[in-house]
């Protein structure tokens, strides 16, 4: 697996090249994020340094994202909540917050690669809801005919509530299935890419909130402009 290691540390930058290659990975060094942005799409995952001396890594997340469905991990020494989210809404599937052990890093990679649909496990079909259709094994979406771009995240998310429309998914079940069994993560991550995928499909309908429980796939959404259904006013009120 070829993956793209983006730091500018050079001894960082040596630990990671030479642990990654022990591992297995065919790791390539770029220093910079302009040299990341042009490298991301020939590789099969990203490890990205936020602190770059170029381009802010959320910056560079973004741009990989305009034309890549690459894995993104961002490797961060920052800690706030709030760049966790900032950093997740740019295109990153996972981080890992410096300084971390190189098995927490392989473990990181190989979770998000599982979830990527490089595992042997048998793929479903596609599956139709509506007039959304989800290919699980091209890994690709569509709203009547459209096709839709998902992050690696995003997609498996969207693609579990689907196994089961109608149906609420706890958010621990979703936190455990989509993410990972040992995901300590916010639990805002998972809000984030919800909003995230409603406004990938169009219309925020498709994916209901159940308050303090989770999220459903809603069957027949009947979609508005953008607003909740609720403000669809009483029927039969229209003049005679
Ligand atoms: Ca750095």
């Amino acid at each position: 697996m070829r993956v793209l290691v983006v730091e500018d540390d050079p001894s960082i930058a040596r630990a990671l090249v030479s642990g990654l290659g022990r591992h297995g990975f065919e790791p390539t060094l770029v220093t910079t994020g302009a040299a990341a942005v042009d490298q991301a799409a020939d590789h099969d995952l990203v490890v990205l340094d936020l602190g770059l001396p170029d381009l802010d890594g959320t910056e560079v997340c973004r741009r990989i994202r305009a034309t890549s469905e690459v894995p993104i991990i961002v490797a961060s020494a920052r800690s706030e909540e709030i760049d966790r989210v900032v950093l997740l809404e740019s295109g990153a599937d996972d981080y890992v917050v410096k300084p971390f052990g190189l098995r927490e890093l392989v473990a990181r990679i190989r979770a998000v690669t599982r979830r990527g649909g490089t595992s042997a496990a048998p793929q479903p079909e596609v599956s139709t809801v509506g007039d959304l259709s989800i290919d699980e094994r091209r890994r690709s979406v569509s709203v009547g005919g459209e096709e839709v771009r998902l992050t690696a995240r995003e997609f498996d998310l969207l693609a579990y509530l689907a196994r089961d429309p109608g149906t609420v998914a706890r958010r621990s079940d979703i936190l455990h299935d989509v993410w990972d069994p040992h995901w300590f993560g916010s639990a805002k991550t998972l809000d984030v890419h919800v909003a995230s995928v409603r406004r990938k499909l169009g219309h925020p309908e498709w994916i209901e909130a159940v308050r303090g429980v989770g999220f459903r796939l809603v069957e027949h959404p009947v979609l508005g402009s953008g607003d909740p259904a609720e403000e669809a006013g009483p029927a039969g009120s229209d003049r005679p």
